[in-house]
């Protein structure tokens, strides 16, 4: 049977497998820093669970291959400045914009974006590392490094930060998921609650937005789409060309995955709709370690990535679903219980839109 190496061996990866089991697909994640040799075979097929790689042996040996997934989309969505022209291109409503060239000064992106500006890193970011702000009138001076080398975003006074995860197939079929209310802290996807009924509104607009890429780059898998928004506006923030921690909460909420979903699609399997099961919270495990007693919280699906544990580094998360608003609320107080200080705000955040949706 043919083969699916997924370019990088992180949790993406690991989930990616894991969901692609039950189907009988033979998947193997990659380390990209592997120096043991692979062989693959001509009818093998290659996915990425990350957006961009370093030229290594076997990341080379994964691009050469006739059957990489997607594989010219990779460039231009992993570069900043090229995935935003692509939504300039498209029409697409995102944050106002400059790049950052050689001759750029502080004062003229001031000038075209406003007060506070956020610089980014054209590529390598994530979990807000890449970020610097410019604060009018206090440090407006861009680094050296960044010349030629960040885009510049207008800071966008969103009221909240959501996400659509979507799916294409190679004949063109597309689903998407319920919009994911998210909450970033400092930068990193601290929670996530979906599906959340207010926002119900948005869905059709949303998912236009993401079809409309999907569709412009034929692109075959999963697509994780971040957005503000700012009243009745949603506004692109950036786009991932793989599974997408904000869609983690369909492992235990959806009948199919994002992980399956990927793989499916990859595999040129049928996708069909999926079932959306109930209202679902994901929690993010980030810098602690592990706690069997996690596991002793009703409900509390648990996802341990198995790294060495860092501040601010993602290191598993938790899932929990039901459609009872009461079992939700007291498996997260539960697990409140069980968490640092950090995970307070995060879980007050999660309790206080179930009890909203509830009508509490
Ligand atoms: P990820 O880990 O999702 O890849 P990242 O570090 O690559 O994240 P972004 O998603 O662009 O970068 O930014 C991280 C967070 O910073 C956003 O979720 C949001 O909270 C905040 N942010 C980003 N851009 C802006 C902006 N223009 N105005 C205000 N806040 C912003
Ligand atoms: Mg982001």
């Amino acid at each position: 049977m043919a083969k699916i190496w997924v370019l990088g061996n992180g949790q993406l990866g690991a989930m990616l497998k894991h969901a692609a089991a039950p189907l009988g697909l033979d998947v193997e994640p990659v380390d990209i820093d592997s120096t043991t040799p692979i062989t693959l075979a001509a009818d093998d097929l290659v996915t990425a669970e990350r957006e961009q790689w370093p030229t290594t042996d076997i990341t080379t040996q994964l691009a050469n291959h006739p059957n990489f997934v997607n594989l010219p989309v990779f460039p231009t969505l992993a570069d900043r400045k090229t995935q935003k022209e692509l939504l300039d291109s498209l029409a697409i409503a995102t944050a106002p914009w400059r790049p950052v060239e050689a001759s750029s000064s502080a004062d003229e992106l001031h000038a075209q974006l406003g007060e506070k500006v956020l610089l980014k890193r054209r590529s390598g970011g994530y979990d807000g590392r890449g970020q610097h702000w410019l604060h009018q009138p206090l440090g407006t001076v861009i680094p050296d490094q960044w010349h030629d080398h960040a885009i510049a975003e207008q800071a966008i006074n969103f009221d909240e930060e959501l996400s659509l995860v979507g799916v294409r197939d190679a004949g063109g079929q597309m689903f998407f998921y319920p919009l994911t209310l998210n909450l970033n802290t400092n930068g990193i996807l601290r929670a996530t609650v979906s599906p959340v009924a207010r926002l119900q509104g948005l869905q059709a607009e949303a998912e236009a937005m993401l079809g409309s890429l999907l569709s412009e780059l034929n692109y075959v898998g999963v697509m994780g789409m971040e957005l503000f928004r700012q009243g009745g506006q949603l506004m692109v923030n950036e786009l991932a060309p793989r599974v997408h921690n904000t869609g983690h909460w369909t492992q235990a909420g959806a009948s199919i995955s994002q992980f399956e979903y990927h793989m499916r699609a990859v595999a040129g399997l049928p996708l069909a709709a999926p079932w959306i099961k109930a209202t679902s919270v994901m929690i993010n495990l980030i810098g602690s370690e592990f706690n069997e007693q996690w596991l002793s919280v009703a409900g509390a699906e648990v996802y341990w990535y198995q790294k060495a544990v860092r501040p601010g580094r993602k290191v598993g998360h938790i899932n929990l679903s039901h459609t009872e608003p009461a079992k939700l609320t007291a498996s997260l107080q539960a697990l409140a219980g069980l968490l640092e200080d950090d995970y307070q705000e995060p879980i007050a955040w999660s309790l206080r839109e179930l009890n909203s949706a509830a009508g509490n």
